[in-house]
Formats: structure tokens, C-alpha cells, sequence
């Protein structure tokens, strides 16, 4: 059975993390999403409505299962015993960091295979700080995010225009 984690802060969760997690759903016969509580980086949405909003959207799928962990994401792989780590790539800046990123977990754990899935064009350029910045000036993201993300923004940033 191959199963494989897809970690990230998801905040909020975006059609490019929904694009990886359709896809890898599509190779894997079971993916776990994590929403990494991260307490140093300043969210907008807590873990908890991160979970909540994430597991409404993969609610249709019943081989994905989504998790909060405020620990090594190793340390998550080793409990659950699973090898494969995805990551998304939109470019070369993602690249970079996310090679960094994978050597230093396999310095972590051996054992361990990073994935590296590249985004689809359509939205390579998505990332959830500018749909962020982009909603909190009231502008249309509805192409960017479920409808529940962008009512979830919206309640955020109070805003009734988009
Ligand atoms: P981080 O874990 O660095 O905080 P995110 O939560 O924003 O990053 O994203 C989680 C994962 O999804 C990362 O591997 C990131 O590169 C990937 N990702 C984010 N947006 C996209 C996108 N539009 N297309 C492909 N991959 C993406």
C-alpha cells in the first residue's frame, strides 16, 4: 500500500494545494495532509480552522485523512510509519528552498523520499500570502480559492465588496 504525507500551513488552502492533494490522491492510495502548527510564524487562520476548512474541502475522498502536528514533520512519517514526503514546486525560488528543505529531513531520517510535484500552470502562481494580501483589500479571489476560503477570508477581513 502506498501511502504518502503532504505537509504545509495551508493558511488558508488554496486551488494549487487542492491541485497536489487531487493529483497525488490520483498515484497514492493514501494521503495524509498535515496542517503544520507553526507557533513562531504568524498565521491568519488557527490550526484548528485550517483543519476544519481543509477537511471540508477533501471530505470527498476517503483515502485522505488531514492532521495537525506542531512537531518534525520526520517525527509524523516515523510514527505513521510512512516514507513519502510531497511537496509542491511552482518555480525555481520554490525549488531552492523546498531542496534545502529535503535535505535536511533526509539528513533527519534516511529513509525518507521527498516528492517534488510541479504545479499546474494554471495555477503556478497562487500562494496564499498574496491571496491573503489580495482579499484584504477586498479584490476577487473567488478564481484562487474554494468558496469557502473566500468566505472564510471575507469574515476576516470584514469586508462585504468581494
Ligand atoms: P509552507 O509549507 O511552505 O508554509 P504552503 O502551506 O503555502 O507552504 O504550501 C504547502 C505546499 O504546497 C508546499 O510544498 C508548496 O510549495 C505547495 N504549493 C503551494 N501553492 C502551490 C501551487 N499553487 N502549486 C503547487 N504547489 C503549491
Amino acid at each position: 500500500m502506498l501511502r504518502a504525507v503532504f505537509p504545509g500551513s495551508f493558511d488558508p488552502p488554496t486551488f494549487g494545494h487542492l491541485n497536489i492533494i487531487e493529483r497525488a490522491v490520483g498515484i497514492f492510495d493514501e494521503l495524509h495532509i498535515i496542517v503544520a502548527v507553526n507557533r513562531e510564524k504568524k498565521s491568519l487562520f488557527s490550526p484548528e480552522e485550517r483543519v476544519s476548512m481543509m477537511k471540508n474541502l477533501v471530505s470527498h475522498w476517503s483515502n485522505v485523512r488531514v492532521d495537525m502536528w506542531d512537531s518534525l514533520i520526520v517525527n509524523y512519517l516515523s510514527k505513521e510509519q510512512i516514507r513519502v514526503l510531497i511537496r509542491g514546486v511552482r518555480g525555481v525560488a520554490d525549488f531552492s528552498y523546498e531542496f534545502d528543505l529535503s535535505m535536511m529531513n533526509k539528513g533527519l531520517n534516511p529513509s525518507i523520499e521527498t516528492i517534488f510535484m510541479t504545479t499546474d500552470p494554471k495555477y503556478f502562481v497562487l500562494r496564499s500570502s498574496a491571496i491573503k494580501e489580495l482579499a484584504s483589500f477586498g479584490g476577487d479571489i473567488s478564481s484562487m480559492v474554494p468558496p469557502i476560503v473566500a468566505e472564510a477570508l471575507k469574515k476576516k477581513y470584514d469586508r462585504a465588496s468581494f
